[in-house]
Parts: structure tokens; C-alpha cells; sequence
């Protein structure tokens, strides 16, 4: 009994909560099935590195602001099946892309899952331990014009730095000079080394029209959209699933 007492402070004080924790069960289920001491000592490491995954991956959820609410376990594969494939959607899943730091490009129109998919995407990447960060297009640049903000500085290294950065409603108004310049200065940084996802309601032809300059328009465009997954989808391919809300018991 003292010897267990003991054995609790120093777990406690070498951190091992996963160990600590799962103590009393496993030291009931060595005895019970005589468990080798090496099989005894693998469970309760094994109890420390699953207890740690659980909690970094929470962490890096927390981080990425995207909710935990919308990922692949709730999204309904039969719904727009032709514009989202579930093929595609599964290899995406994968999150391959990440680790070949590409891009992904989700166009159509409101309502069909666009937002969904990309923050279900994000997710997949934060339970393979990828840094995401998440933020609408919009609020991203006024965020970041704002540099005297608190936490100014640890945003922007997050946008840098992030395996993934979702853009949720790209081309959504008319950008400034200064909102170009800087995100021409962050994808450049992360071309061709992290991936992002794009998502947006406008066709992806009219992109351009809402920089003020054509030439960093096309400079800015061309690395996101050049050599990306895209999901391409029109008016005629796809319903809105919140339509299906008025009615029915989805929103
Ligand atoms: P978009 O970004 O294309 O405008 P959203 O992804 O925001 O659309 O989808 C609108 C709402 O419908 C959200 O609440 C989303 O979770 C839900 N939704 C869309 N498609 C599906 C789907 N296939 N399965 C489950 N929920 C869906
Ligand atoms: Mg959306």
C-alpha cells in the first residue's frame, strides 16, 4: 500500500497521468490474467502515449478555430454525392495533401457542404497531429491590417506556419492593395510546402476580378489554384442542404 502511495507521487510529479490514471485497473488486470511484467509495463506506457495523443490532438482543435462540430462522422455521403464524390472525398480524407503541401479548391454554390467538407478536412489533419488554422477569408485580412491587435503577432505566425489554412469564403468582396500584398506575402511563403484549402460561392473565374491589381491577382492565383485539388461544382450539380431544413429536420 505505501509502495503504492509512493509509486502515485512520482508519477505525479514526473507527469505521467495516462500511467497514474490507469494504475488501479491495469494492476487488477496483471493479477487477474498474471500478466508478464513486460506486458504490464507496455499497457501502462501504451495508457501515457494514448492519454497524450487525445490531448495534443485537443489542443490542436482548440487552435485551429474551426469547432468540432463539422467533421466526416456527421456529414451525409449520400447528400450531393455526384458534386463531392465519396471516393474523392475519402482520399482527400487521407490527408495526403498535406503532406505533399498542396492546395485544395472548393467552389459552388451556398448551402451544398463546401464549408463543411473543409473544416471535416481540417479535422482529419488535426488527428494526424497537423497544425490547421481556420478563419473566413474576410475576417482573416481585417484581423491581420489590425497590427496593434493583442495577439496580432501570434496569429500571423499561425497563418504562416499552419500545415493547413482553410480560407472560408475566398473572392467574397473587393480586397485593398494592403490586404493583397500580405496575403501575397503568405502564400508565396507557403506554396508548394503547406497546403491550403480554399472554399468559395463565387464561380472560380470571377476570382480575379476582386483584386485591384490583375498581375498580383494572377500571381496570387496562380499558386493557389495551379496544381490543386479542385471540387469544382455548379448551380445544376448540387442542392443546398439548408433548403432541405425547411422542411425536413436537417439545417
Ligand atoms: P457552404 O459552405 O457550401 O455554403 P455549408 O458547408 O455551410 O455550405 O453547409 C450548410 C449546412 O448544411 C451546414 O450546417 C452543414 O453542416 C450542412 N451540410 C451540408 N452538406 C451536408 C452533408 N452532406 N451532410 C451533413 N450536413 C451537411
Ligand atoms: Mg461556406
Amino acid at each position: 500500500m505505501e509502495n503504492v502511495h509512493h509509486l502515485k507521487m512520482n508519477l505525479r510529479s514526473l507527469r505521467l497521468p495516462g500511467v497514474l490514471d490507469n494504475l488501479e485497473v491495469r494492476l487488477t488486470e496483471a493479477r487477474e490474467n498474471q500478466l508478464g511484467y513486460l506486458d504490464f509495463l507496455s499497457l501502462l506506457i501504451q495508457d501515457e502515449r494514448s492519454q497524450r495523443d487525445c490531448n495534443q490532438i485537443q489542443k490542436l482543435l482548440r487552435s485551429s478555430r474551426m469547432g468540432l462540430e463539422k467533421t466526416f462522422e456527421g456529414f451525409d455521403f449520400g447528400f450531393n454525392e455526384k458534386a463531392f464524390p465519396k471516393n474523392v472525398l475519402n482520399d482527400l480524407r487521407t490527408c495526403d495533401f498535406v503532406n505533399l503541401g498542396k492546395n485544395i479548391v472548393i467552389a459552388g454554390p451556398p448551402g451544398i457542404g463546401k464549408t463543411h467538407i473543409a473544416k471535416a478536412l481540417g479535422h482529419e489533419a488535426c488527428r494526424r497531429k497537423k497544425r490547421v488554422f481556420f478563419s473566413k477569408m474576410n475576417s482573416m485580412l481585417t484581423e491581420l491590417q489590425k497590427k496593434t491587435n493583442i495577439g496580432y503577432e501570434r496569429m500571423l505566425r499561425k497563418v504562416f506556419a499552419a500545415d493547413l489554412l482553410i480560407l472560408d469564403d475566398f473572392a467574397f468582396r473587393k480586397l485593398q492593395t494592403n490586404e493583397v500584398e500580405l496575403l501575397y506575402e503568405i502564400i508565396d511563403e507557403r506554396q508548394g510546402i503547406k497546403s491550403t484549402i480554399l472554399t468559395s460561392n463565387r464561380p472560380v473565374q470571377d476570382w480575379l476580378g476582386v483584386f485591384p491589381d490583375p498581375v498580383m491577382g494572377g500571381a496570387i492565383l496562380d499558386r493557389l489554384v495551379s496544381g490543386a485539388y479542385k471540387l469544382i461544382v455548379s448551380a445544376k450539380e448540387a442542392e443546398s442542404y439548408r433548403k432541405e431544413g425547411l422542411f425536413g429536420n436537417k439545417k
